[in-house]
């Protein structure tokens, strides 16, 4: 069984903030805010594999309200969400992305984003699609306020519930 699922997030950019996006640290003057380190691309990815999954979204799985997830590193959040596919006995086949922000230029990133990405997603190179778009000077980010990303995500029932992922 093949399922599919969407994914989408924006993030305001704030002065005094790191950047993170894609589970690595990025230069820039402005980072993501947010409850967690504000990796929205992540968030995207999350929430596709939530809705493959056919079940909830992010902000229900981890709510902004929780203390335990208070300025917690995304790929964390990431890594339980696969397990918890793996639990169900799937596995993730591809995630592509589409990372729409006017600064900083993310193409040079691309390539530390997907070693650490898709380890966590249980894909090689080639299941992990990047992408990087400005918004033309328009909206929020176009004005460099924030950063959108949207996210699809296919995963495959591999197997019968697995109550133990590390034997996937
Ligand atoms: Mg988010």
């Amino acid at each position: 069984m093949i399922k599919i699922g969407i994914g989408y997030d924006l993030h305001r950019l704030e002065p005094g903030r790191t950047l993170f996006l894609g589970g690595v640290e990025i230069p820039h003057p402005r980072g993501l805010a947010g409850h967690s380190d504000g990796d929205c691309l992540i968030h995207a990815v999350i929430d596709a594999l939530l809705g493959a999954e056919g079940e909830t979204d992010i902000g229900r799985l981890f709510p902004d309200t929780d203390p335990a997830t208070e300025g917690v590193r995304s790929t964390m959040l990431l890594g339980e969400v696969v397990n918890r596919l793996r639990r169900k006995g799937f596995r993730v086949v591809h995630v592509d992305v589409v990372v729409v922000a006017e600064h900083p230029k993310l193409g040079p990133h691309f390539s530390r984003m997907k070693e650490e990405l898709a380890p966590l997603l249980g894909v090689d190179g080639a299941g992990l699609g990047l992408k990087a778009k400005t918004n033309e000077g328009v909206g929020l980010v176009g004005r460099e306020e924030a950063v959108a990303c949207w996210a699809v995500a296919l995963i495959e029932k591999t197997r019968r519930r697995n109550p133990d992922p590390a034997k996937t």
